[in-house]
This record gives structure tokens, sequence and C-alpha cells, in this order.
């Protein structure tokens, strides 16, 4: 790897958190499906009844709160609740449960982030940092679970503000907080939107673990519209994927 970063020009590497070293997705999807197969049965109505009605208030949560977790849910449950009113005695049990069922868990590692991880903390000279969209306890709590708070100096975590878009202003203030230079930076995340189009204005190199349980919102319409990253499926790909494109470039825009 380190010859590899050498030959790119890498002194830099700045990670997202959440689907990339860590599966929260599984831990959410896990949490979701057995909520809803409960609200269902207290409404009386079946599973995919409640799964389209829950979809449509998580997405409408998502574009007016962002990833501020008491009030997305609050707003899921409360819409549900409006829809099927025998629901409003238990909103309360319902948000007990997705803060105990997700957010008080450890989330298990993705494949390969472990490794990863100690892989370029044995780089010497090399930064890493982390710019993760949640709220900073519960990232430090993420970290500690994982075995991970020791592969990242603290000052080098940056949290994006969860009432809000993780955008290209946050990678650019954590890179120049490390005093990196993005053609020297690495970015990698699992978001084409949130990590991969600010790596593209940035002007650092972007690497996306793009998965089939990814959400699909945050890809929507985006892939098509540039190819000047690299597409990963899993962690443990991730130094062929470099080492093929420091001999020969990304492939040509078809
Ligand atoms: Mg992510």
């Amino acid at each position: 790897m380190k010859q590899i970063f050498t030959s790119l020009g890498i002194n830099t590497v700045l990670l997202d958190f959440d689907n990339t070293l860590i599966e929260t997705h599984v831990i959410f999807q896990k949490c979701c499906r057995s909520l809803r197969a409960d609200l269902a049965q207290k409404a009386k109505v079946s599973v995919d009844e409640i799964k389209k009605d829950f979809d449509v208030f998580m997405a409408e949560a998502y574009n007016q709160y962002f990833v501020n977790p008491e009030k997305v849910w609050k707003y899921v449950f409360t819409q549900l609740a409006n829809l099927y009113p025998v629901l409003n005695d238990s909103i309360n049990e319902s948000l007990q449960r997705v803060f105990d069922e997700i957010y008080n868990v450890p989330i298990p590692l993705k494949e390969g982030a472990l490794e990863l991880l100690q892989t370029l903390n044995d780089i010497t000279d090399l930064k890493i940092g982390l710019v993760t969209h949640a709220e900073r306890d519960w990232t430090i709590r993420k970290l500690r679970d994982a075995g991970l708070i020791d592969l990242f100096p603290e000052e080098n975590i940056f949290d994006v503000p969860v009432t809000g878009p993780k955008t290209t202003q946050h990678w650019q203030y954590a890179l120049d907080q490390m005093n990196g230079i993005a053609e020297n930076t690495l970015f990698i995340g699992d978001n084409l939107r949130a990590d991969i189009v600010p790596a593209l204005e940035i002007g650092a190199l972007g690497v996306l673990l793009k998965e089939d349980t990814n959400w699909d919102f945050h890809h929507e319409g985006l892939m098509e519209e540039s190819r000047q990253f690299i597409t990963i499926g899993s962690l443990l790909e991730i130094e062929s994927a470099l080492s093929e494109f420091s001999e020969g470039g990304l492939p040509p825009i078809a």
C-alpha cells in the first residue's frame, strides 16, 4: 500500500464512517423491519402497507431533518400515528426502542475495515482523518465499540452537524485542519453525493464503496455524471483498485 500511495502522491486519507467502516445500515434495517412488523400488528394492517407509509415518511424526515435522530424518528412515528390513530399511544415506546436498538448497540465492522485502518496507520507520515455525519458522542462511542478509537488522532475526527447535509465544505474543512492538499488526498466513502462528489469538487481522489445495500436515494441520478473516481465492492479490494489506478488511470468515459 505504501508504494501505491507514493506513486499516486497520496499523503492524506479522509474516511467516512457509517456504512464505510461499520455496518450501520444493517443495524438500522434490522430495527426498521421488526418495528414495522410490530406497528403493522398494532394498526391491524399488512407489513407491506406499513412499509409503504414508513418509507415515505422516512424520506420526508430525511429531507427535512437530515440525520438528526430525535427529529427524524419523531416525525416518522407522529406521521404514522396520524394515519393510524391506534399508534398514538406507542410513539414513545417506539422511539425508545429505536434508541435502544440502533443508537445504543455496538455496530459491527465492515469487512476489511480494521485491516485497512491498521495498514494506513503503519504507513509513516500518512495523515488519517474521519469525516462523519453523526453526533460526536455517538461517533466516539461507535469508534470505541468497534475498536477503532486508537486508529484516529482525536483532532482528526470531524463530525458534520446532523441538522444539515454533509457537503464539500465539511470535507474541505477537515482537509484544511489537517493541512492536507487536495491532489495528495484520498476520500473513501459509501455515499456518492455526500462523499464522492466533494472529492471531485475539491480535486481529491475518491473511492466509492458501492454495495447493493446502499440507500438508493443517495445515488439517484448521480451515478452517470462522472466516472472520475474509483468504485470498489469491498474494502478488501481497495489496494488492488488503487494499484490498477496508479498503473492505468481511470477507464475512459463511455
Ligand atoms: Mg456513510
